[in-house]
C-alpha cells in the first residue's frame, strides 16, 4: 500500500519515510521544492519506483494537498515549523494549522482510498511548565501556552510561540475528526513525541544548519563550552526525548495497529539530563574521533545524582500497549550520532 508522507525531507519525516520503505510500503513525499524532492530521489534510489516526490509549495493554501492525496492508502502528515526564532506567533502558528486542517479537507474530498491520517503533533500540546514534578497523559492539554502567547503576543518565548502552534494545529485535527468522522472511511492517530535526537539523514550541510532539536543536542552534547553553557546547566537541564529512529517506527506502527485510530499517543523513551548524553559519550569506546574533544561536564553529576530533580515525566503506558515500541538507550543514542558526526567531520 502507499503511504503519503509531508515535509518529507524534515529531519523526522526522512527516516519516516526509510521506515516505511523497508517495510516495503510505497512512499509518496511532498517537499517545497524541486531540489529537495532531488536529494530524496537520490538517497532511495534503491527503492526505485516505489518512491516518488512530489511538490507542494505552500501547504497554507487552500487545496494544496488536492493531488498529493489521491490514491494513496494513509497520510503521514509531519510538515510543520519548528523553529525558535518567529517574531510574529502566526509565522508558526498559520501553516501549522493550515497545514493540518488543509491534509484533512484534501482527505475528505479527494481521499477515498485513504484508511487513516497519522498526524505528527508533539508534547509541546500535552505538557504545561510545572514547579513540581508531575506526570503527563494523553488526556493532558498545553492550554499554559495559548494563555501566554495570546497575553504576551510577539514578546511571549519563542519556546510558547511554538507551543501554541502545535497546540493549536493538534486541536483543529480534532476538531476537524469530529465534525467529519460521519463521512469517512478513514480515521485519525496522533503522535505526541517529546525532543527528538538521533542521527541525520536528510540534507544537512553544516551543523549550524541542523533542524532545532538536533542542533541542540549538537551544542549541548559536543560542544557546550563554546556555546557558554556552565556545567550546572548540563547537570540540571533536561527534559524527555525519544530517538528518531524509534519515532519513525511508531509513525509506522501508528498506520498498522487497528487499536490506533481514533488515538492521542505519547511516544517518549524517558527522561535526561544534558550530562547523562556527556557521560554516555565518554563512555564509548573506541572513543568518536570528532574535531574537537568531548566535554566532560561533571560526571555523574545528572540523572544518576540522587539530588537531580526532574519536573516532567510522561505515562507511556498507551503507547506501550498500542505501539509496543522497543525504544533505543540513551548510550546507543549517543554512539550513533556522533558516529554521524564522525562521519561528517564535525
Ligand atoms: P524539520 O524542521 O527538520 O522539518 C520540518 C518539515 O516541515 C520540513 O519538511 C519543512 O520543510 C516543513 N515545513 C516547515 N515549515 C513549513 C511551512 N511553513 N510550510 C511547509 N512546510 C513547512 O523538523 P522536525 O523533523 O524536527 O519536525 C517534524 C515534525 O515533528 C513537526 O511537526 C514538529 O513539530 C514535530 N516534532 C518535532 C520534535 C523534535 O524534537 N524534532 C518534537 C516533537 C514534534 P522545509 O524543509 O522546506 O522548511
Amino acid at each position: 500500500s502507499k503511504v503519503l508522507v509531508t515535509g518529507a525531507n524534515g529531519y523526522i519525516a526522512i527516516w519516516v519515510v526509510k521506515n516505511l520503505l523497508e517495510k516495503g510500503y510505497a512512499v509518496r513525499g511532498t517537499v517545497r521544492s524541486e531540489e529537495k524532492a532531488q536529494y530524496l530521489r537520490t538517497l532511495f534510489s534503491a527503492y526505485g519506483d516505489k518512491h516518488e516526490e512530489v511538490v507542494v509549495e505552500d501547504i497554507t493554501k487552500e487545496g494544496a494537498f488536492d493531488e498529493a492525496v489521491k490514491g494513496v492508502d494513509a497520510i503521514e502528515h509531519t510538515a510543520s515549523p519548528f523553529h525558535l526564532n518567529a517574531d510574529d506567533p502566526d509565522e508558526l502558528i498559520i501553516p501549522a494549522v493550515r497545514g493540518t486542517v488543509g491534509i484533512l479537507q484534501s482527505t475528505l474530498k479527494h481521499g477515498s482510498s485513504v484508511k487513516r491520517v497519522v498526524i505528527t503533533s508533539s508534547c509541546a500540546s500535552v505538557l504545561t511548565d510545572v514547579p513540581t514534578a508531575s506526570t503527563f497523559t494523553e488526556v493532558n492539554w498545553n492550554e499554559q501556552c495559548l494563555e501566554i502567547v495570546k497575553e504576551k503576543g510577539r514578546s511571549a518565548p519563542n519556546m510558547m510561540k511554538y507551543r501554541a502552534s502545535k497546540t493549536l494545529a493538534e486541536k483543529s485535527a480534532w476538531e476537524f475528526w469530529n465534525q467529519h468522522k460521519s463521512e469517512v472511511a478513514w480515521d485519525l492517530t496522533v503522535l505526541n513525541p517529546p525532543f527528538v535526537f538521533g542521527p541525520v539523514i536528510h540534507d544537512v550541510k553544516t551543523a549550524e544548519t541542523l533542524n532545532t532539536s538536533a542542533l541542540t543536542w549538537y551544542k549541548m552534547v559536543a560542544h557546550p563550552t563554546s556555546n557558554g553553557v556552565t556545567n550546572e546547566f548540563l547537570a540540571t537541564n533536561g527534559s524527555c526525548w525519544v530517538d528518531v529512529r524509534d519515532l519513525a517506527e511508531a509513525h509506522s506502527r501508528a498506520l498498522e495497529k487497528a487499536a490506533a485510530g481514533g488515538e492521542r499517543i505519547i511516544v517518549s523513551t524517558g527522561l535526561w539530563k544534558w550530562q547523562d548524553f556527556i557521560d554516555a559519550a565518554n563512555e564509548l569506546n573506541p572513543p568518536p574521533r570528532l574535531s574537537q574533544p568531548l566535554p566532560r561536564g561533571v560526571p555523574g553529576a545528572g540523572t544518576p545524582n540522587p539530588a537531580t530533580v526532574h519536573l516532567l515525566y510522561y505515562d507511556t503506558a498507551k503507547g506501550e500497549r498500542i505501539l509496543g515500541i522497543k525504544h533505543r538507550t540513551i548510550a546507543e543514542t549517543t554512539k550513533d550520532t556522533l558516529a554521524d558526526y564522525e562521519a561528517r567531520g564535525w
